[in-house]
């Protein structure tokens, strides 16, 4: 099934402009030479704004997961706390448990946030020396509050702060240097509305000092070898060329609205799906809601958990029929709840027509 544009909206991959997709017929060239050099010095600026920082960002040919394992693999020395309110926060731990690293996890329930205290308490508690957190935690639409929790987890001495903002970074204000997070990542494929395959990420002086110390750090995915490479403009290994091509592009459009029209934009797609379902579940009396509490939601996906009787793969179906798709609920909130991907290059205008259809749906569906 072919899909009308602007009717894409999975939490991730998200729908790509076909000027980005078209960009990457361009030419491969080799990646030890100077247009390759020229091309990784072109991308940079349009990368440094993004994250907002001024240090070099890591371009690697892998997906999200893949700077995570790096972030696991060069951060920790002694035990790593693994902040967990949703199934991406809890992949940290597993990445933890399959590459041997010692860690612990402070959880809260899905679709919660954390909180800083309890974090501070937690801290306090243990002999952690790295947290890993999720910022938009994409399984349940929840957006932790990473400034402050840098804050409280900065009150302990030589602790690495692992942040994935694999669905906030391109959407939700991030403010790298400024929060002073160590390592912060993010994947092409949600908000920044490029096709699956690369990931970024930026890591501190400090990070790198406790990388280089560190042995096990594998090949691949070293944060280290990253850095040695951005300093002569350059990838340890080959890149999907034609991914940096899509991105050049893409940092172009990102650059032409601003990351500030891009931070509004989606504020406001959040903020209209939100009303949306508390204006829908009052006016058809039905147990309707976000599952994410008031100031701790994602500007870029909404959880909506369904009433009792209404099943979410139910649901997520019936859009595809009328060619619109959206996201089912993730892992153990698969049966009740859906999830919508306000994400990437969408509109608030296309939401309202897709929030139109789903009333549609749920109309239907409820009898209502
Ligand atoms: C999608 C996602 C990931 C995993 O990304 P991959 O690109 O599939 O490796 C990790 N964290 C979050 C928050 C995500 O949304």
């Amino acid at each position: 099934m072919s899909l009308s544009p602007g009717r894409f909206f999975l939490p991730g991959p998200t729908e790509v402009h076909p000027s980005v997709l078209e960009a990457q017929a361009r030419p491969v060239i080799g990646h030890r030479g100077p247009e390759m050099r020229a091309l990784m010095e072109r991308l940079q600026p349009g990368l440094q704004d993004v994250f907002r920082t001024r240090r070099p960002v890591m371009v690697s040919t892998s997906s999200a997961t893949g700077l995570m394992e790096g972030a696991v693999r060069g951060g920790v020395r002694r035990r790593l706390l693994c902040l967990v309110n949703g199934a991406f926060s809890e992949r940290f731990a597993t990445i933890a448990a399959g590459c041997g690293v010692p860690h612990e996890i402070l959880e809260v329930a899905w679709g919660n946030v954390h909180d800083p205290g309890a974090v501070a308490d937690r801290m306090a508690a243990g002999s952690f020396d790295a947290v890993s957190l999720v910022h938009s935690e994409t399984s349940t639409g929840a957006l932790n509050p990473v400034e402050s929790l840098v804050e409280a987890i900065r009150q302990f001495p030589d602790v690495q702060v692992l942040v994935d903002s694999v669905t906030g970074i391109g959407g939700a204000p991030f403010l790298t240097d400024e929060w002073g997070v160590d390592l912060v990542l993010t994947g092409s494929q949600k908000a920044l509305a490029l096709p699956p395959g690369l990931a970024f990420g930026v890591a501190s002086e400090a990070f790198l000092e406790r990388a280089n110390s560190l042995e096990g750090r594998g090949m691949y995915l070293d944060v280290v070898g990253f850095y040695q490479q951005l300093a002569k403009s350059q990838t340890p290994t080959t890149p999907a060329v034609t991914l940096l091509y899509a991105l050049e592009e893409q940092l172009k459009r990102i650059e032409a609205e601003s990351m500030e029209g891009r931070w509004a934009r989606h504020g406001e797609m959040s903020r209209r799906t939100c009303d949306w379902v508390d204006e829908l579940g009052h006016r058809l009396e039905l147990d309707l809601h976000v599952l994410a509490p008031e100031g701790g939601r994602s500007p870029t996906v909404t959880c909506i958990r369904l009433p009792v009787d209404l099943e979410g793969p139910r649901v997520v179906s019936a859009m595809r029929e009328r060619g619109w798709v959206i996201g089912g609920g993730y892992g153990k909130l698969k049966p009740n709840c859906i999830r919508i991907g306000h994400m990437g290059d969408h509109t608030v205008e296309q939401l309202e027509e897709l929030l139109d259809v789903l009333e549609q749906v749920i109309r239907k569906e409820t009898g209502t």
